[in-house]
């Protein structure tokens, strides 16, 4: 089985052009992964999202732990086998969702302890769980269980949580070695599965540079930037990525958690980050909020009812080629589910496409001409939205 590995293949500023090797196959980056929560991308096919370029998609732990189960996945031979989506997968620790979903939830030292969002039953995840759901789910990358913090939170507040969450990170990390090196009882269905660890502190840069450093000395195969786009003004945002991706080792992957807008994955790329996922692109999709290269598009507006062109001109998408704004439209007001469908081909492949063109543009040394060309339709996207 293909081991794990990440190539930096190219640099053009602090935007990387990049190669990650998984036991499912290659992974261009900076690459942009479609959520697919419960095993599926919500409305569409796999079929329809290969056919949009993505090589790799998210799953989220949470969910599938809670149902069907993470044994009962093992029990098919692992996730891929299960969802029949042979590509890499990145899995969550099903952290984010305890702190975000879950009722009644405690968190101590050991772990966290919450009632389950679906029928109330009490659930315990710690470090130690989370690792061994995600060795029977068998993802191509797991992630380190991690305290999800509010914003905006005091300095003490966010110290605390990030220690704890540096505390969290060695007892995954050890529990993936011995999970490595012993039959220790769990069911391991990727033995080639890497293993992310997550970089917190709040908005404060001396907190994220203690964090990365700890968190770095552990050794883990890629490093993430987490508890980001939580509300915190997007100017600090953007500072807090590109401080602390300068202090990440190069020759491991950068992935910025839950982020973000088409203009958010330009200017992160620019800070140096690899590695991308949101529900944006697909849950706006189904909200009738459309993406496109001449701004967002709200298409339940009365002006797009007799509207005969595509959504977006530029956009060689299915939706695009095929179909109006007028009968998007109706499909939208009339509630069919074909209208999430077209709408969710869309928005990713707008997503997709801005990766690609964005990978092409470091491959030839343009980045900072794409991005100032973009930040003028950003600026657009900003208005009309
Ligand atoms: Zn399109």
């Amino acid at each position: 089985m293909q081991p794990f590995a990440f190539k930096l293949k190219h640099a053009d500023g602090a935007a990387r052009l990049g190669e990650l090797r998984t036991p499912h196959g290659l992974v261009e980056t900076p690459a942009f992964m479609p959520v697919g929560t419960q095993g599926a991308v919500k409305a569409l096919r796999h079929e329809d999202v290969e056919r949009l370029g993505a090589q790799i998609i998210l799953g989220n732990t949470y969910h599938l732990f809670l149902r069907p189960g993470d044994e009962l996945i093992a029990r098919r031979g692992g996730l891929h086998k299960f969802i029949g989506w042979d590509r890499p997968i990145l899995t969550d620790s099903g952290g984010y969702q305890v702190f975000s979903l879950a009722a009644r939830r405690v968190i101590t030292e050991d772990g966290a302890r919450f009632q389950s969002h679906l029928d109330g039953s009490p659930r315990m995840l710690t470090p130690e769980a989370a690792v061994d759901i995600q060795a029977r789910l068998g993802s191509d990358i797991a992630m380190v269980l991690d305290e999800c913090l509010a914003y905006p939170a005091t300095r003490d507040a966010a110290a605390e949580s990030m220690h704890r969450s540096i505390r969290w990170a060695r007892r995954c990390r050890d529990q993936l070695i011995r999970l490595r090196t012993s039959s220790a009882g769990a069911i391991v269905t990727n033995t080639g599965q890497a293993q992310f660890g997550i970089v917190q502190g709040g908005v404060f840069q001396d907190l994220r540079d203690e964090s990365a450093d700890a968190t770095v000395a552990l050794e883990f195969d890629g490093y993430a930037i987490g508890g980001l786009s939580v509300g915190e003004p997007i100017d600090m945002m953007y500072s807090v990525v590109g401080d602390t991706a300068r202090r990440l080792p190069d020759d491991r992957p950068r992935y910025l958690m839950g982020t973000g807008t088409p203009g958010d994955l330009v200017e992160c790329v620019a800070r140096g980050i690899d590695m991308f996922d949101c529900v944006l692109p697909t849950r706006n999709a189904r909200n009738g909020q459309l993406f496109t290269s001449e701004g967002r598009l709200n298409i339940k507006n009365a002006r797009y009812t007799e509207d005969d062109r595509p959504l977006d001109e530029r956009c060689s998408c299915y939706t695009c080629l095929h179909h109006s704004r007028a009968y998007l439209r109706h499909l939208y007001m009339a509630g069919e589910m074909t209208a999430g469908t077209l709408n969710t081909l869309h928005n990713l492949s707008y997503y997709l496409d801005t990766m690609k063109r964005i990978r092409e543009a470091i491959l030839f040394d343009a980045f900072e001409k794409f991005r100032l060309e973009f930040q003028r339709t950003a600026d657009r996207l900003s208005l009309e939205s």
